[in-house]
C-alpha cells in the first residue's frame, strides 16, 4: 500500500511536469520536446506489446486473481505514461483486429479485414509503409512474436500488405521474402482462405512458404531448444514455428494441474529469445510482442483462459521490463508501449459484492458479447516519445508517437 501511494505522488509529479513542459516554447531548454529540432528525443528500439482484445475488465480482474483487489499492480501497469484511444475502424465502430493493427502500424485508419493495405475489397490498391518497414530503412532490425499463428492479423499488418487478412499464405511469403522480418517466433503459417481472392497469389501455401524461408536464409526451429541453440549460435534470421496452428494456451499459470508441452516455448521465452537476437544491432531494432490469445479467450467468454494468457503476456512484460532496466543507455533509448487493440466480450466484473476477493480468487465476470466491442482501450508507455502517449488518443496517433522517434542517422 505504502509503495503504492508513492508511486501515485511521483506519477502525479510527472504529469504535472509534462503538461508543464506541453505549454512552455519551444526552445533550447526544452530538449524533449517532441518532434523538434536537434534535440528531439530518438528511439533506438521500440518495443510494441499488444494484448490482443485486452479490456480494463480484464486488467482487474487479473490483478484480482494474481495480487488480490488491494495488490500489487500487474507488471505493465507500473509504466509510468498512461493514455487511452480510440479504437475504431475506416469502416466500422467496432474494428477487428487486422483494421486497428494497420492503423498503429502505419497511421492510417483501415476497413474492417485489411492488413495496411488500402483495397477496393478484391486487390491492394495502396500500401502505406508500415513502422517495422520503417525501422526496417533506418538500419534497424526487426521482429515479430506471437502467440496465433505468426501470419495472423496482428503481426501480419507489421511486415505485410494484403487487402484480406485471410490471405495467410501470402502474408507469410512477404514476411520472409519482401520483408524479410529478422526473428518470427510463433504458431504456424496459416492458409490462404477460400472466397477472399486470396486465388490472385498462385501457388502458395504453408508449405511453400516455409520452404522459401530457408531457401532465403532463416533458420527453421520447431521447439524451444533449438530456437534457443540459434540464439546461442548467434543466427541472425530465425522462423520459430511451434504448433500447427495457434500456440497451446498457457493455462498452467490458473491451473497447477494443467501441463504444457514439453519443447514448446511460452510467450516469455519467445519475447527473451527475441530480445537476444535483436539486441545485437547496432542500430536498434523493432520488436511487436502479441499475447494473441487473451483475444480468444473473450471471444469464448472463458475467464480461465483470460487470466491465464493475460498473465503470460505480463510476464513477457516483466521479461521487457527487465531487459530494459539492465542497462541505463537501453532506457534513454528505448520506447515500450503495450496496447489493446481493442476490448473483446464487453466483459464486465459483477461480483463479488458484499465480500472482499482475496488472491487467487476468480470474480464473478458477466459477458455482453461474444464479439470485439467498441470500448476505447488502454495505452501504457514508457521512454522517448512515451510523452506524446499520455492523453485521449486516436489509435493511428500511436504510429505518430513511434515514427517521430525513429532515430534517423
Ligand atoms: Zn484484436
Amino acid at each position: 500500500m505504502r509503495e503504492l501511494k508513492l508511486r501515485t505522488i511521483v506519477l502525479a509529479t510527472s504529469a504535472a511536469l509534462a503538461a508543464a513542459m506541453a505549454v512552455s516554447p519551444v526552445s533550447a531548454e526544452t530538449p524533449e520536446a517532441p518532434g523538434q529540432g536537434a534535440n528531439a528525443p530518438t528511439a533506438k528500439n521500440i518495443i510494441l506489446m499488444v494484448p490482443d482484445g485486452l479490456g480494463m475488465s480484464y486488467v482487474t480482474a487479473t490483478r484480482i486473481f494474481l495480487n488480490g483487489p488491494d495488490g500489487d499492480p500487474l507488471y505493465f501497469e507500473t509504466l509510468p505514461q498512461i493514455g487511452y484511444q480510440r479504437t475504431h475502424s475506416a469502416d466500422s465502430t467496432v474494428t477487428d483486429s487486422a483494421a486497428a493493427g494497420s492503423a498503429w502500424a502505419t497511421g492510417e485508419k483501415f476497413n474492417n479485414g485489411e492488413a495496411s493495405c488500402h483495397s477496393d475489397g478484391l486487390t491492394c490498391l495502396e500500401s502505406p509503409p508500415t513502422i517495422l518497414e520503417l525501422s526496417k530503412a533506418e538500419g534497424k532490425m526487426t521482429g515479430l512474436v506471437a502467440t496465433s499463428t505468426i501470419t495472423h492479423a496482428t503481426p501480419a499488418v507489421f511486415g505485410a500488405h494484403s487487402h484480406s487478412r485471410q490471405c495467410q499464405a501470402e502474408i507469410g511469403r512477404q514476411l520472409v521474402e519482401v520483408t524479410g522480418v529478422d526473428v518470427l517466433l510463433g504458431g504456424g503459417i496459416g492458409g490462404n482462405r477460400d472466397g477472399y481472392n486470396c486465388e490472385q497469389y498462385p501457388g502458395q501455401d504453408p508449405n511453400s512458404v516455409l520452404a522459401l524461408a530457408q531457401g532465403l536464409g532463416y533458420t527453421y526451429v520447431m521447439d524451444e531448444t533449438a530456437m534457443n541453440d540459434a540464439v546461442a549460435a548467434g543466427d541472425e534470421k530465425i522462423l520459430g514455428l511451434f504448433t500447427p496452428g495457434g500456440k497451446t494456451p498457457e493455462m498452467f499459470r490458473v491451473d497447477p494441474e494443467e501441463t504444457y508441452p514439453l519443447g514448446e516455448p511460452t510467450l516469455p521465452e519467445m519475447t527473451t529469445a527475441a530480445l537476444d537476437v535483436l539486441e545485437e544491432s547496432n542500430q536498434g531494432f523493432f520488436l511487436m510482442v502479441e499475447g494473441s490469445q487473451i483475444d480468444w479467450a473473450g471471444h469464448a467468454n472463458d475467464l480461465d483462459y483470460l487470466l491465464a494468457e493475460t498473465i503470460a503476456f505480463d510476464e513477457a512484460v516483466q521479461v521487457v521490463q527487465d531487459w530494459i532496466a539492465a542497462d541505463p543507455a537501453r532506457e534513454e533509448q528505448t520506447l515500450l508501449i503495450v496496447v489493446g487493440d481493442h476490448e473483446t466480450g464487453g466483459m464486465m466484473i459483477n461480483g463479488p459484492y458484499g465480500e472482499l476477493s482475496e488472491p487467487g480468487d476468480k470474480i464473478e465476470d458477466g459477458w455482453t458479447s461474444g464479439g470485439h466491442t467498441a470500448q476505447d482501450t488502454f495505452i501504457w508507455s514508457q521512454g522517448p516519445g512515451s510523452s506524446l502517449l499520455g492523453g485521449v488518443l486516436q489509435n493511428t496517433d500511436l504510429f505518430d508517437a513511434m515514427e517521430s522517434v525513429l532515430q534517423t542517422n
